[in-house]
C-alpha cells in the first residue's frame, strides 16, 4: 500500500524506501506524513528529501531518511506502544515514531538540540512526544519499561541499562561497533524475559556518548 503524496521530492523519497524494501504501512505512512524540511536547517531545505544524512550543527546530524524508515519498522509499531527514542537531534525521527506509536519518550544530550526538537515537534502539534535533556545511554527509568528502544547513536556496545528497560516482547534497535562503521543491532526480549539479539546491516552513526557509551569528546 502507498500513502498519497503530492509533493514529488517526498514522493520520490518514499518509492526508494518502498524499493528497498520497507513495507509496513503505518511506517510508509509517517514517512509521508512528516515534514522533512522543518527539521533541517533552512539553507539546507531544498535536500529534506534528499536519501542522506545532513547536518544539523554541533557536530550532529539528521540521519538517512531509509534507515529512519528501517529502524522504525524493525521496531515493529503499533497504535498502543510505547517507544523511547535516544538521541532526538532534529526531532524527525520522533516525528515519525509519533505516528506509528501511542507514546514517544525522546532523550537527548544536548540541551539546544532538544529545545529545538521540542519546538518544532509542538509546532506541528505532536503533543504525544515528551523531549527530555539527560544521557539515554542510561535509558529513562521513569517511564519504562518500553515496548520498543530505538537508538540514533552508535555505541562500543549494548548498554545494559536499555536492555533492562525492555518489557517482554520488547525490541530494541542500536548501531554497535566502532566509529568508522557499525551493525545495526536488534535486541529481543522474549515473553519468558530472556534476551535475543541479532545483527541486521551495516551503518554509520555519530557516536552515542555517556555513561554506559563511548566517553564524552
Ligand atoms: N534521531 C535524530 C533525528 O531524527 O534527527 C538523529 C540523531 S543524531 C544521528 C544522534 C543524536 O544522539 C545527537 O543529537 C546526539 O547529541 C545524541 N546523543 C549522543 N549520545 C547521547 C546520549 N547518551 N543520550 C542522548 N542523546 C545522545
Amino acid at each position: 500500500m502507498k500513502p498519497k503524496i503530492s509533493d514529488p521530492k517526498r514522493l520520490r523519497m518514499l518509492n526508494l524506501i518502498l524499493d528497498r524494501g520497507v513495507s509496513d504501512p503505518a511506517v510508509l505512512e509517517a514517512l509521508a506524513r512528516v515534514p522533512r524540511e522543518k527539521f533541517v536547517p533552512p539553507p539546507l531545505r531544498d535536500r529534506a528529501y534528499y536519501d542522506g544524512p545532513l547536518p544539523i550543527g554541533l557536530n550532529q546530524t539528521i540521519s538517512q531518511p531509509y534507515i529512519v524508515a528501517v529502524m522504525t519498522e524493525l521496531l515493529r509499531p503499533a497504535p498502543h506502544k510505547l517507544v523511547l527514542e535516544v538521541g532526538t537531534g532534529s526531532g524527525y525521527q520522533a516525528a515519525v515514531l509519533a505516528h506509528c506509536f501511542g507514546k514517544v519518550v525522546s532523550i537527548e544530550r544536548l540541551p539546544a538540540l532538544a529545545a529545538q526538537a521540542r519546538d518544532r515537534l509542538n509546532a506541528l502539534g505532536m503533543h504525544n512526544v515528551t523531549v527530555i535533556v539527560g544521557d539515554g545511554s542510561l535509558g529513562f527509568l521513569p517511564r519504562a519499561p518500553y515496548d520498543a528502544i530505538i537508538v540514533t547513536a552508535a555505541g562500543p556496545s549494548i548498554p545494559p541499562n536499555l536492555k533492562d528497560q525492555l518489557k517482554p516482547g520488547g525490541r530494541l534497535v542500536i548501531p554497535v561497533g566502532p566509529h568508522s562503521q557499525q551493525e545495526l543491532m536488534v535486541v529481543e526480549r522474549r515473553p519468558d524475559g530472556s534476551l535475543t539479539e541479532s545483527a541486521t546491516m551495516r551503518c554509520v552513526f555519530v557516536p552515542l556518548r555517556g555513561a554506559q557509551a563511548w566517553p564524552e569528546a
